[in-house]
């Protein structure tokens, strides 16, 4: 019998009949390479040789002495290719559409960052890839979609429904139903139905192994606490996964938006704004009205925009494991500038969020007390973004004589 991937009542896989037998074969496949000691070291080598695991952990010297509490460390998972922890969870899937012998891979995307890694594990494998986005998405994150064409994936614009990344997930499955001898649907993060928010946390779980290794070789003792930035939740999983069982305060921290009393936001957690329901095939807390229309969400970091938000998260909110926060879009950019200006490394606009975080708490911490922030990608991709924000007018002018020169 299949396990059906429940955490205390959230999670399930509400699925079509249709879909029962592809999901059943998935779950085995994960199930057999989980207990089978060479597809970890096969996983550990791909990321190892392609990618840039382990990441390092870098202590950050001057955001320490500025703040002047615990011991600040970064965990450094921008340094990944394609520049986010998203790598680890597309590449695993790979590997395990590789055992399934399927040759064909979709994915959703919303601001684009798991369609272009999703198309570059494509490009690596040999794999035929369409990526599925709402169509106003296609318009706002040309650079990305320009990249998945070069790698080969053929881009769809989804023109139902608010033409954002949930209707780019519906159209996801519609084709995998279609389609499913020969596909298999590459989930972007630890949400949806059994198995794939505990296939994605799994593979994700190699941050917070290295992290545990690397803060006990420098600093010989366990931190104190454990930021990260939750959209769907896959990088905060990955990372707490390595310290659950420690003594470690864990700390997930959402996208506050414009504030949380401004329906302006994307906080499923420490909003009165979401609810429990049941949506794209497993059991949440939703931004939805109380007809479970899902509600619009905002957030200056579009990877975090997400209306749902992983079962084992709201699991492990309720038992109290892990605790919750929010961040201003305001604050991120402030708290991103800082950290770029001091320690020369340049946070993605989500990861900011858990610096947000981290930073209001380390002054009242010991300095004998070391805390990890994930910085679970890099920011150059957000660079029209926070030119917008930092309101640069050297910026702008670049702009407008670069699309002067097609206008001829
Ligand atoms: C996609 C993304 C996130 C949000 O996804 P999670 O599943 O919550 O980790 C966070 N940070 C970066 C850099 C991303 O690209």
């Amino acid at each position: 019998m299949i396990e059906r991937g429940h955490y205390d009542g959230f999670g399930g896989a509400y699925l079509p009949e249709i879909l029962v037998a592809t999901f059943e074969e998935l779950v085995e496949t994960f199930q057999k390479a989980k207990t089978d000691p060479v597809f970890w070291q096969e996983y550990v080598d791909l990321m190892s040789t392609y990618s840039c695991r382990p990441t390092p952990l870098t202590f950050a010297g001057n955001l320490t002495r500025h703040f002047g509490g615990a011991r600040i460390y970064i965990k450094r998972e921008d340094l990944n290719h394609t520049g986010a922890h998203k790598a680890n969870n597309v590449m695993g899937q790979g590997l395990l559409v590789k055992r399934m012998g399927k040759t064909r891979v979709i994915a959703e995307t919303g601001a684009g960052q798991h369609g272009v890694a999703t198309a570059t594990m494509a490009a690596k494998f040999g794999f035929a890839c369409t990526i599925y986005m709402g169509e106003v998405d296609v318009e706002r994150q040309r650079p990305n979609v320009f990249w998945m064409e070069r790698l080969g994936a053929e881009v769809i614009p989804v023109t139902e429904g608010s033409r954002t990344l949930k209707d780019a997930i519906n159209e996801a499955f519609r084709d995998w139903v279609a389609n499913m001898d020969t596909t298999h649907y590459v989930l972007g993060t630890a949400c949806g139905p059994h198995p794939f928010p505990e296939m994605v946390s799994y593979f994700q779980s190699i941050i917070g192994t290295e992290a545990r290794a690397q803060i006990l070789r420098r600093e010989e003792k366990l931190p104190v606490r454990v930021y990260a930035c939750v959209g769907g939740g896959s990088n905060a999983l990955g990372i707490f996964s390595g310290f659950m069982d420690d003594p470690v305060a864990l700390v997930g921290v959402e996208a506050g938006g414009k504030g949380l009393d401004t329906g302006q936001h994307a906080s499923r957690l420490c909003s009165k704004d979401a609810s429990i329901g049941v949506a794209q095939g497993y059991k949440t807390y939703f931004l939805q009205d109380a007809d479970g229309q899902m509600k619009e969400t905002h957030s200056v970091a579009a990877g975090l925009d997400y209306v749902g938000v992983s079962p084992i998260l709201a699991h492990l909110k309720e038992t109290g494991r892990v605790r919750f926060e929010a961040a201003t879009d305001r604050e991120v950019v402030d708290a991103l500038s800082l950290t770029i200006r001091m320690e020369g490394v340049i946070p993605a606009l989500e990861s900011a969020h858990a610096f947000v975080q981290a930073f209001k708490e380390a002054p009242s911490l010991s300095t004998d007390d070391s805390i990890i922030i994930n910085q679970s990608g890099r920011g150059d991709k957000d660079i029209f973004t926070i030119a917008d924000a930092f309101n640069d007018p050297k910026w702008q002018a670049f702009i407008i004589k670069k699309a002067g020169q097609y206008h001829a």
